[in-house]
């Protein structure tokens, strides 16, 4: 099978793998026992902290250790609870539930409408980058302006993080972000919180995480999820988004008027949602895999309509085109020539759906 859903999940690399086996092997002991063993596990783990917060560009002490975003992004609204915040309207449902929070609007183009902003919140959540369309959000300057107004800025950086360079992220006052987006084990994640004192308790009933979240700490998982991101930053500077823009090209010369959502805007070099001019997404989705082509529809049932965007929700698509829409998300190690074929097959499963 031939993976384009890489947004969703990414494969362990092979250096997380190997982390992760030695972490078990060697330092598999529970870092608050009192033994030699156990304080080596336990200073493991705190060096991985500091390589997260290298890479972040962030003090080590503001890392929390989740179970993934969901959990991190979860946290964060509820220590907000009742004060005033406010999210972008094509945030994760991870984001979106639990926040009880009004939406800034985006453009037409899938970008935050700056004009939109609050002038007074406790909290304003944007992500770094769109899981569904790949559009990159200019948090720097959401940030900046939020700082300005004395507001603090949240950035869910899940789909960022291992596909852009990370080091100024640790800028944000909270941040978000999960192992398996990037080639790191699933379960794994943190949240960077605002200072190096602050707490407050996600998970209550142990003294771990610096009294934060108790818990036995995951090391193994840890320690592969910061592998993993040193082993992905490395890498950044070969990736672009040339074998996925000759995908599109390719597929235009038989379906030219397939739509790329969010085309102008600036993207994820490995993300493209496509709006198709006919059938069901759901019905291309099983005939490409059928074909041997994994790919997604863009979201889960997050509206209650299976396959539904919730980009194009908030672009006020119509509702017909909300069915028709496919993601396509490659990865690290994707050739041009596996892009390439997945067109061929798109090719074949449209004639056969024509049929
Ligand atoms: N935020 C975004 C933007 C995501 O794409 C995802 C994963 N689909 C999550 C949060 C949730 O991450 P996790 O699987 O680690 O809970």
């Amino acid at each position: 099978m031939t993976y384009f859903d890489y947004n969703a999940t990414t494969p362990m690399c092979a250096a997380a793998q190997e982390a992760w086996l030695k972490a078990n092997r060697n330092h598999w002991y529970n870092a608050s026992s009192l033994y030699k063993e156990a304080a080596a596990t336990s200073q493991h783990l705190d060096a991985a902290r500091e390589r997260l917060a290298e890479l972040l560009g962030c003090d080590a002490m503001r890392i929390v250790f989740t179970s993934g975003a969901t959990e991190a992004n979860n946290s964060l609204f509820s220590h907000f609870g009742d004060k005033r915040c406010h999210i972008s309207a094509i945030e994760h449902p991870s984001v979106r539930v639990p926040a009880r929070a009004e939406a800034i609007p985006v453009s037409a183009d899938g970008i935050l409408d700056m004009n939109h902003l609050p002038l007074q919140s406790d909290l304003v959540s944007v992500m770094a980058a769109n899981n569904e369309s790949g559009v990159i959000q200019p948090w720097k300057q959401i940030m900046k302006t939020c700082r300005d107004r004395g507001i603090a800025f949240h950035s869910d950086a899940t789909q960022w993080i291992g596909k852009l360079e990370a080091s100024e992220l640790g800028q944000c006052d909270y941040l978000s972000g999960s192992a398996h987006k990037f080639g790191g084990p699933k379960g794994c994640g943190f949240l960077v919180l605002r200072d190096e004192e602050e707490s407050w308790a996600f998970l209550r009933g142990g003294p771990q995480e610096n009294r934060r979240r108790a818990g036995t700490e995951n090391y193994p998982a840890i320690e592969a999820m910061v592998t993993a991101l040193e082993h992905v930053t490395q890498r950044l500077p070969e990736m672009n988004s040339a074998h996925r823009d000759a995908f599109v090209k390719r597929v235009r010369t038989f379906l030219p008027n397939v739509e790329v959502v969010n085309e102008d805007a600036p993207r994820l070099w490995n993300t493209v949602m496509l709006v198709m001019p006919r059938h069901d997404n759901r019905r291309w989705l099983a005939r490409l895999s059928q074909a041997g082509f994994a790919v997604s529809t863009g979201s889960a049932c997050s509206s209650g309509v299976e396959g539904s965007s919730v980009v194009l929700q908030a672009l006020g698509t119509a509702p017909d085109a909300l069915k028709r829409t496919l993601r396509v998300s490659g990865g690290w190690d994707t050739t041009l020539q596996e892009w390439i074929s997945l067109a061929d097959a798109m090719r074949e499963v449209l004639s056969s759906l024509d049929r």
